[in-house]
């Protein structure tokens, strides 16, 4: 789901599409032109149906564009970072960096989204109903029924789908832990995904609907999946909350001066030690930047004597800094996608260490033996 085409900005968050909608998109618009139209406004010619086709087409998708906007906007008024819009095979995903705070603002983002494709289906459907032009008509019937459909399927309580994250939003609210919502909507989210399983081998099998029995069964597997990946996420942020940046921070860091040759780097300087990531300081000692063993060594040779440190250094106000005492849940939430790099942590103005994803997997795979070792007992 990453190569995605960037479409634009709304509202400040970012559109994208996934390759995969290109097909689905001509899929739609040929649905619309060659199936629906005809039977329901006859003796149109077809370069009309299809230009008809194609404005359907392009609704459908503004109408996924609106239900997820909405679910950005409230998540975003919660104070959920959200990274942006990505539209693909099943319609649409808000990429939201970060938990919700409380159960009722988890079901408020959840649920604003099925609202808001009920609400577009009911300006279609008045749009239908006024109208005197038969494509017309008969193009925003499709879409009232569409969006009705986009809500019902939304609502089916399986992670990622909007159903299973209110599910768990009600299951948080009577358990009064996130955990435990989570975990045990995904438990009911399984059940429905195996059930849509079997029912696509029935489709296909027995009522020979190869087609809709395959895609119903690949739906079921992909809930299936995301409902693993769910929870596996949930009892990463469980593991870490409410433990310090200190907990996990390489301490003390080595800085370099940013003066000396890429050369000299290589040669003198990383056979001594066993980092991959240095912070560097100009004479003052004044920290102006950080330098990746692994891009270093992707220069050139040629190179490597005349350039320094500072020349290929990533400047210091680009390198994300916490304190030793943030909580390590609220820095990944705070960083979102920065997080895959390495961040300096820094005490009364003191460089104090320096945090890694790799230290974080190292603290995590610690925290997830003790906690098995505790269930297990
Ligand atoms: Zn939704």
């Amino acid at each position: 789901m990453t190569p995605t085409i960037r479409l634009g900005r709304l509202f400040g968050i970012e559109i994208g599409f996934n390759w995969s909608l290109i097909f689905i998109f001509v899929l739609i618009a040929g649905a619309v032109a060659t199936q629906w139209l005809p039977s329901t406004a006859p003796g149109h010619a077809a370069t009309t149906y299809w230009l008809v086709g194609l404005a359907g087409a392009i609704l459908f998708y503004a109408s996924l564009i609106a239900h997820e906007m909405s679910h950005a906007l409230v998540a975003r008024r919660n104070g959920v970072k959200v990274a942006g819009i990505t539209l693909w095979l099943f319609g649409g995903v808000s990429r939201l960096d970060g938990e919700p705070p409380s159960a009722g603002s988890e079901a408020l983002i959840a649920g604003v989204g099925p609202l808001t494709s009920l609400g577009v289906a009911a300006i279609a459907f008045g749009v239908a109903y006024f109208t005197s032009n038969d494509l017309v008509g008969s193009l925003f019937s499709w879409l009232t029924t569409v969006n009705v459909a986009l809500a019902i399927f939304n609502l089916i309580p399986a992670f990622p789908l909007d159903g299973g994250r209110l599910l768990s939003s009600v299951l948080w609210w009577r358990s009064g832990s996130r955990q435990a919502g989570v975990h045990n909507a995904v438990r009911v989210g399984r059940i429905f995904a195996y059930v849509m399983i079997a029912g696509g081998g029935v489709l296909a099998l027995v009522f020979g609907q190869v087609i809709n029995g395959v895609w119903l069964a690949f739906v079921g597997w992909f809930l299936l999946s995301a409902g693993s990946s769910e929870e596996a996420g949930s009892n990463v942020r469980s593991l870490l909350r409410f433990i310090p940046v200190s907990a996990a921070m390489t301490s003390p860091v080595v800085t370099l001066p940013d003066w000396v040759t890429v050369e000299q780097f290589l040669e003198s300087i990383a056979p001594n030690h066993s980092f991959t990531t240095y912070p560097i300081h100009e004479p003052s000692g004044k920290l102006t930047g950080m330098v990746r063993l692994s891009d270093l060594v992707r220069i050139p040779a040629q190179d490597r004597r005349s350039k320094h440190l500072i020349d290929v250094a990533r400047p210091i106000s680009e390198v994300p800094v916490t304190n030793p005492r943030e909580d390590l849940v609220g820095l990944i939430q705070r960083l979102g996608a920065g997080m895959d790099q390495r961040v300096l942590v820094f005490d009364n103005g003191q460089l104090v260490g320096i945090l890694s994803p790799a230290d974080i997997a190292r603290l995590l795979s610690v925290r997830q033996t003790l906690a098995g070792r505790g269930r297990g007992a």
